[in-house]
């Protein structure tokens, strides 16, 4: 917590309906966190606590970069997502949440749905249970290819671009949908084999084993599926020119930024690729019209247009640059 700045961090464990929580607050500098609430079956405590700690340090950065007032926290609940999404557990965790007295404003993520948000909000107020921002995280992660585009060929035509995608989930089937109607060559991974098949027979693209797809020879890899993704035991494989995704800490440790930069591939930071759809949820609280909505969303390509020029002026990687990007408007603010 220190060492990292957190506020707070809330261990919550209801024995009547057998909650077992964890909600961490990591900044509030800019306004009330819009926070994930995922369900696993954590091995223990502490991989709960570290996993809730990384996203929600990570939410911090997102909001930060791409201007929104909102701070960054996070909530994971141990447990199996088929089994323990009980109305009881839900409404005991929102009773948590609302002691938090409007700071913390959940929103559903692995593991969780919309309707379980909604259990939620019978304790706490306010909540994000009004629509899917899986399409804008998805729109976001479009503008920030045509950026990565543009910085190196010159023009940000999809055509022909061969994009592979690992997950076909919320985001990576809208990502696939959108690259599809643009013209790009896809290649699509999932663990859930048959989801990966209907979304390649829907959209005409390649399937390929959830094994295979980080070593694909492409344009752009883009991770919609889960973190750590990026690793020792993945970098040698790697055959792309850019990494941009909708998932969350796709890299496994910071360190790998450089590497890849050695390697001359040129990584999106997770948290520019995928704030489409933290930007989505801030203005439907707001009640924003769907068209602004959009037009905020595809500025994420102007983001990650400077943070790569920022990285090429400075010579440092796009992670540190996109760092030093938040850290200064946190600075600013406070
Ligand atoms: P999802 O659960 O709908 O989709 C994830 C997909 O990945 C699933 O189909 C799953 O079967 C697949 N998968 C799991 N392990 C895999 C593997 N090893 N190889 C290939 N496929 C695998 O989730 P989602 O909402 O699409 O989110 C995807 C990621 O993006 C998550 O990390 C999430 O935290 C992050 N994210 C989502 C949003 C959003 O708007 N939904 C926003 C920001 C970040």
């Amino acid at each position: 917590m220190f060492r990292d700045g957190f506020e707070r961090v809330l261990v919550a464990h209801e024995p009547a309906s057998g909650l077992h929580a964890v909600i961490a607050i990591h900044d509030t500098t800019l306004g009330p966190t819009i926070g994930g609430i995922g369900i696993a079956p954590y091995p223990d405590q502490g991989a709960a606590v570290d996993d809730c700690c990384r996203l929600a340090r990570a939410m911090t950065l997102k909001a930060a970069i791409v201007g929104l007032d909102l701070g960054g926290g996070w909530s994971v609940i141990v447990g199996d997502p088929a089994v323990d999404r009980t109305e009881d557990r839900l409404r005991a965790h929102g009773r948590f949440i609302a002691r938090l007295g409007g700071n913390f404003i959940p929103v559903n993520d692995v593991g969780t749905r919309q309707e379980d948000i909604a259990v939620i909000g019978r304790e706490t107020s306010p909540v994000c249970d009004r629509g899917d921002p899986s399409p804008f995280t998805a729109l976001g992660v479009v503008a920030a290819i045509r950026a990565c585009l543009l910085a190196t060929d010159g023009h940000s035509d999809l055509s022909g671009i061969r994009v592979a995608i690992q997950g076909t989930g919320n985001v990576g089937s809208s990502l696939a949908r959108l690259l599809a109607a643009e013209g790009a060559d896809l290649i699509v991974a999932d663990a859930d084999a048959g989801r990966a098949e209907r979304v390649a027979r829907e959209l005409g693209a390649r399937f390929v084993d959830p094994d295979a797809i980080l070593s694909v020879s492409c344009d752009v890899l883009a991770p919609c599926a889960l973190g750590g993704v990026i690793n020792d035991r993945t970098l040698p494989g790697l055959a792309c020119r850019f990494i941009a995704g909708g998932a969350n800490e796709v890299l496994a440790r910071s360190d790998l930024a450089d590497l890849l930069a050695a390697r001359g591939i040129l990584y999106v930071p997770d948290f520019c690729a995928n704030a489409g759809g933290l930007i989505f949820l801030r203005e439907t609280l707001r009640d924003r019209d769907p068209v602004a909505v959009r037009e905020r969303v595809m500025a994420v390509g102007e983001l990650v247009a400077d943070v790569i020029d920022r990285s090429s002026i400075a010579g440092i990687t796009t992670t540190a640059a996109a760092l030093g990007l938040a850290a200064d408007r946190l600075a600013r603010v406070r």
